[in-house]
């Protein structure tokens, strides 16, 4: 059986914040703020892929009044979501996802991003897609208030 998930995220820049995406520390004068690392993508990618597993959402299973994921590493939630749903007889099938930035330009980081969430994953690199557009100017991405962040994923499920 084949399930499909949709994820969004959406995180504001801070100045004196690295920004991090899709598990990769992008150069730019301000990154997102956020109780973890704050990498909008991984967290679409990881509500994706819970809501393909009907097991809900990024806030229930990370929440961010706990201080253990204060700073935390967007990477190892993710790992820890995909063990989640193995422990379920789920596995992932394939990802797609859509960064939106004004700034800064993504598009040379897209192979390392890739390179990421497919080891997390467990799957080969040409089922992971990461693509990057901008806010053509326009709401709170056009005026570089923050990013989004949209995913959806498969996941197969094993017949019990
Ligand atoms: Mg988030």
């Amino acid at each position: 059986m084949i399930r499909v998930g949709v994820g969004y995220d959406v995180h504001r820049f801070e100045a004196g914040r690295k920004l991090i995406l899709g598990g990769v520390e992008i150069p730019h004068e301000k990154g997102l703020a956020g109780h973890s690392d704050a990498d909008a993508l991984i967290h679409a990618i990881i509500d994706a892929l819970l809501g393909a597993g009907a097991l809900g959402d990024i806030g229930a299973h990370f929440p961010d009044t706990d201080e253990a994921y204060r700073g935390a590493d967007s990477r190892e939630l993710l790992a820890r979501v995909v063990a989640l749903l193995e422990e379920r007889g789920m596995k992932p099938g394939n990802v797609d996802s859509v960064v939106v930035a004004q700034r800064p330009k993504l598009a040379t980081h897209i192979p390392e991003m890739r390179e990421v969430i497919s080891s997390i994953l467990g799957i080969p690199l040409d089922r992971v897609g990461v693509k990057a557009t901008t806010g053509e100017g326009l709401g709170f991405v056009g005026r570089e208030e923050g990013i989004a962040a949209h995913a959806v994923c498969t996941i197969s499920l094993e017949s019990p």
